[in-house]
């Protein structure tokens, strides 16, 4: 094993796990980057080992990017149950956009620019996350924030998915909005080189709200259906899933290898982890794309990958997740579908090796093992 791998496998742990999330402050979420030139998504393309003052260390580690979101997560909240779909402050109860003042509006709606250096986040560097003011919608990590001296918060990266990118009005320029509500943000300049990304998001502090990294509430959710290629495969294509990382769960044996878990013989399953934002996705949305993108009335694996490590089934996090999953499997029974998912308390998860993470991403295919027929 080497020393990435030490470090990660120190670092990597299920819920009950509390000295091992401890072991993993150091490398908090705020530490998330990628490579120039990597091919992978942002998302999960590479760690950056950061102090609070600075880099440490500049690694790819592409097989653990759920994980270490979800134990930085769990670092500063340990109640799993307080995960889930846990709405964010911006947020009201009823799950409406925000109440704007006058001045976001005009730029949220009307697509207006706040003066240059007024804004309260032209100079914070805080550690967390930038959600839409909006809506809530996570868009931006504080780690891509750089100072590019133009007045308004600058980003070279931006979470996967979660920003759209649009020409403006003016003909010229890339409009971005919010993937979520719409609410304009700013603009995207390319080709600057303020930064090895060469990217600049042009944000308005009003169209932001910074989340401390504290208080950010991912969803987690870990579901186990054949061939966890293909399970991940569509998984990490739906809006609002912000990494996924394929892995083992659900046995006994402790850092199972692949070749362990074909014995047969530690009863875990191939399964996936998700992490998500519950602004943008529930786990309701995500559990009813599991049931359609495998066969759950399926008892001996899935198609021609036969046996326990290909199981169906749902490791839920909490008892929401439980009902949820229970209500699901209800509701498809008494459509006559024989059900076999077993829903399950989530176990410890243990990352697969890395030639098996984002597989048919790489593959740039699509899986034969798993395909998506409606349900819903
Ligand atoms: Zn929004």
């Amino acid at each position: 094993m080497g020393r990435s791998e030490a470090a990660l496998s120190a670092a990597s742990s299920g819920a009950a796990q509390e000295n091992d999330i401890g072991d993993a402050t150091w490398l908090h979420f705020g530490a998330v980057n990628h490579l120039p030139g990597c091919r992978r998504r942002l998302w999960r393309s590479t760690i950056l080992l950061t102090g609070e003052q600075g880099r440490i260390g500049l690694s790819c580690f592409p097989f653990v990017s759920t994980h270490f979101l979800a134990q930085a997560t769990a670092c500063q909240d340990q109640s799993l149950a307080a995960r889930g779909n846990t709405a964010m402050a911006t947020q009201s109860p009823e799950g409406k956009y925000r109440t704007l003042t006058a001045e976001e509006e005009y730029v949220i709606v009307h697509k207006g620019t706040e003066r240059p250096f007024t804004g309260e986040y032209n100079d914070h560097f805080a550690g967390g996350v930038y959600a839409c003011r909006r809506c809530g919608a996570m868009l931006y990590r504080s780690q891509d924030k750089f100072r590019a001296h133009c007045g308004w918060p600058a980003f070279d990266d931006e979470i996967a998915g979660a920003v759209q990118h649009l020409p403006d009005a003016d003909g010229q320029r890339t409009e971005i909005i919010c993937a979520n509500c719409g609410g304009h943000l700013g603009h995207v300049f390319v080709g600057e080189q303020l930064t090895t990304k060469n990217t600049r998001h042009c944000v308005n502090s009003l169209s932001l709200a910074f989340i401390p990294e504290v208080e950010v509430k991912y969803g987690r959710a870990i579901f186990a259906g054949g061939c966890f290629w293909g399970v991940e495969h569509w998984l990490q294509q739906e809006p609002g899933v912000i990494a996924t990382t394929v892995g083992y769960t659900g046995g006994t044996k402790e850092r199972p290898t692949y070749e362990d878990v074909c014995t047969h013989t530690t009863g875990h399953a191939e399964a996936v982890e998700v992490l998500y934002d519950p602004v943008r996705v529930s786990f309701e949305q995500l559990a009813k794309l599991f049931f359609e993108i495998h066969a759950p009335t399926q008892s001996d694996g899935q198609g021609a990958d036969r046996g326990d490590q290909y199981r169906s089934a749902i490791f839920y996090v909490d008892e929401a997740q439980q009902q949820t999953a229970d209500m699901l499997v209800a509701e498809l029974k008494s459509r006559g579908l024989n059900v076999v998912t077993q829903v399950s308390a989530a176990a410890r998860f243990w990352p697969a090796e890395d030639y098996h993470q984002d597989y048919f991403l790489n593959k740039g295919a699509a899986p034969p093992c798993h395909v998506r027929r409606k349900l819903w």
